[in-house]
């Protein structure tokens, strides 16, 4: 019986699929309606490596930067639910949260107050 790191390799599936699938469970759960379905990939050996879950991303909306910043919120929380957020992760909450500004930016000039750079 090959081992990999100590484990049957049953044992590492389930150990990986557990961890994988809680992970990508809490990008689903904070990601709501924006999330889709959970995807776990797994390597030639039949061993989950991988998953992920697509998200919808937030457009700039100019006529209502509101529902573009609830959404960028959203996304931002879903992408960092994880208790070990991936790079790709951050990159992901980093994007929602420059759409987050240009739509607050937008908010700011309707409401007719200056950005304070200052804050
Ligand atoms: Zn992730």
């Amino acid at each position: 019986m090959i081992l990999y790191n100590g484990l049957t390799k049953q044992e590492l599936i389930t150990k990986n699929y557990n961890h994988i699938y809680n992970h990508e469970l809490a990008h689903k759960s904070a990601g709501g309606q924006f999330a889709g379905a959970i995807s776990i990939e797994r390597d030639a050996n039949g061993i989950p490596v991988s998953g992920h879950v697509p998200i919808a991303m937030p457009v700039l909306d100019k006529n209502n930067p509101q529902k573009t910043i609830d959404h960028a919120n959203i996304v931002i929380r879903a992408a960092l639910a994880p208790s070990d957020p991936s790079g790709q992760d951050y990159k992901v909450a980093q994007s929602a949260q420059s759409i987050k500004m240009r739509a607050q930016a937008v908010k700011n000039e309707k409401t007719g107050k200056k950005l304070d750079l200052t804050a």
